[in-house]
């Protein structure tokens, strides 16, 4: 979830015709954006990069025959390619699905933070455990 849509953001590009004679752009893109922490609802600056390695087709049939490391992209006639979409895209792809402070800077303690270590736990839910009262009741007097 992105909290603010401000930011910086720098891209590389490099157009080439590769040695096929296909028509390619390698690039990277990085920016700093603003998402939203999903433990503490707090924002929280996050880096993200996306690499793109795309070889422009004419036509769907050119597409298929490129079995090449670049993704091929079909260039049409009466729809200009957005460049920018295409960033941004691989940009949003390349976010994470569940964002999170780091441990220590988030505002929500993990539980496994707030119980300390599980070994010492055990003894303490043995003798704690709710359900002892029951094995009292079923007692035979
Ligand atoms: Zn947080």
């Amino acid at each position: 979830m992105l909290e603010s849509s401000e930011g910086v953001l720098s891209v590389k590009l490099h157009f080439f015709v590769d040695e096929e004679g296909i028509r390619s752009l390698e690039g990277c893109a990085q920016a700093t954006v603003t998402l939203v922490c999903q433990r503490c609802l707090e924002p929280m600056d996050y880096s993200v990069e996306a690499d793109f390695a795309i070889s422009f087709a004419f036509h769907e049939d050119m597409a298929r025959s490129m079995t090449g490391r670049y993704d091929p992209i079909v260039l049409s006639p009466d729809k200009r390619m957005s460049l920018v979409e295409l960033i941004e895209d691989d940009l949003l792809l390349s976010l994470p699905m569940f964002s999170s402070h780091s441990d220590g800077e988030c505002q929500v303690k993990t539980v496994y933070e707030d119980q300390g270590p599980a070994v010492e736990a055990g003894d303490d839910q043995k003798k704690s455990n709710p359900f002892s009262i029951l094995a009292n009741l079923k007692k035979p007097e």
